[in-house]
């Protein structure tokens, strides 16, 4: 009770903050200009000009060593909580190129994989281990974009048992969020695909075609519209409903965890003059202004938090109120050229409390 009592005053958004390494090519490697305190809690970012240093303080700060089992660590209570029955959304948000997709997605099959992968074969352990107390799970996966605020439904080349389509059909089914008779967001008219959960190895293998019928959905879209998958924002989202046999509870939760477009500016971007991508950043900025707002809103207990500004804030809005749980990672670049991104970064997130 007092757990929860804590958890009700600090609301109920939570802050990573994730330097990434200093990569090849960022150059000559120089001087980080983020220094990480021993608290794990506080770090603080040097300043465009000598001796201007600003410091900042959030529910976890790791270090750039911190790999991705350890922040997987951090994170698995959220994905528990949605087995549990809550609506959950993990954000990344950052400048392109900080690690957001590393943390999200990750790479590959081993030590690189990020949240994603961790997270489904998470739930698939916890499934099994609650078969013995006569609970049933079902998982079904969606994944979308948000690009220009337009909903695009990532899967609809896959049939809901996870094969591929045999024909590209190329209408792309409309997708438009509503709200249900309990006043619920969901997605209309996206597809979910069945994952696997009696069946470990297919379940696993339901996810792998997950990831890459949307990456390849990805890719076509960007290229026919000449954009930057930077650009969007990704949702990936996990329903999840479990009934216990003995006694007939029912729970349903959902998992979201969305990969955000790049959080630079205008003047950094090359928006300048090109008309089509000044009209993009505005979008973007929406999405990402909006969800700024919201946190502001929250963190001021204000009656009216104005979900409805953007697609994204409308979409996580049962994350972000109510019994809700979010939590954001603020992913950063360690170069001193990024450090101005970098500390407008750390004071959206600063935004949350
Ligand atoms: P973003 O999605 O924010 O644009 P990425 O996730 O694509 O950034 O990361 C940019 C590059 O940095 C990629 O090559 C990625 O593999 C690498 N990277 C990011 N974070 C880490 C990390 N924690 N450890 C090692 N490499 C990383
Ligand atoms: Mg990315």
């Amino acid at each position: 009770a007092l757990h929860n009592r804590i958890q009700e005053l600090r609301g109920n958004i939570r802050v990573f903050v994730r330097t990434r390494p200093f990569l090849p090519n960022d150059g000559a490697a120089s001087n980080s200009s983020i220094d990480i305190m021993p608290d794990g809690e506080s770090l603080a970012i040097q300043g465009k000009h000598a001796g201007e240093g600003h410091g900042f303080k959030f529910d976890k700060v790791f270090a750039p060593s911190a790999g991705q089992g350890v922040v997987f660590d951090e994170v698995s209570e959220f994905v528990q909580s949605a087995l549990d029955g809550y609506n959950v959304c993990l954000f990344s948000y950052g400048q392109t190129g900080s690690g957001k997709t590393h943390t999200m997605q990750g790479s590959g099959n081993g030590a690189m994989r990020g949240i994603i992968p961790r997270a489904v074969e998470q739930i698939l352990q916890q499934a099994a281990l609650m078969q013995s107390q006569r609970w049933k799970f079902t998982m079904k996966a969606s994944f979308l974009e948000i690009y220009n605020e337009d909903l695009r439904d990532l899967l609809v080349m896959m049939n809901s048992d996870g094969s591929f389509k045999q024909r590209n059909t190329s209408s792309a089914n409309k997708i438009s969020i509503k709200r249900n008779q309990e006043g619920k967001s969901y997605v209309d008219g996206i597809n979910k695909v069945v994952i696997d959960v009696e069946d470990k190895a297919a379940g696993l293998a339901q996810l792998e075609a997950v990831m890459v019928a949307a990456a390849r959905a990805r890719s076509v879209a960007t290229t026919k519209m000449n954009a930057q998958s930077s650009r969007s924002h990704s949702v990936f989202m996990l329903h999840l409903c479990g009934s216990n046999e003995e006694s007939g509870t029912i729970v349903e939760g959902a998992l979201n965890l969305c990969d955000l477009a790049g959080s630079e500016r205008l003047d950094r971007s090359g928006a300048g003059s090109d008309h089509k991508r000044l009209k993009e950043t505005q979008a973007i900025n929406k999405s990402l202004s909006s969800l700024g707002d919201v946190f502001t809103s929250l963190a001021n207990g204000s009656k009216h938090i104005p979900f409805r500004n953007s697609k994204l804030t409308y979409l996580l809005q049962d994350c972000l109120s109510g019994d809700g749980k979010a939590l954001m990672f603020v992913n950063l670049s360690p170069t001193i050229e990024s450090s101005n991104e970098s500390l407008c970064s750390l004071r959206f997130a600063q935004r949350v409390n």
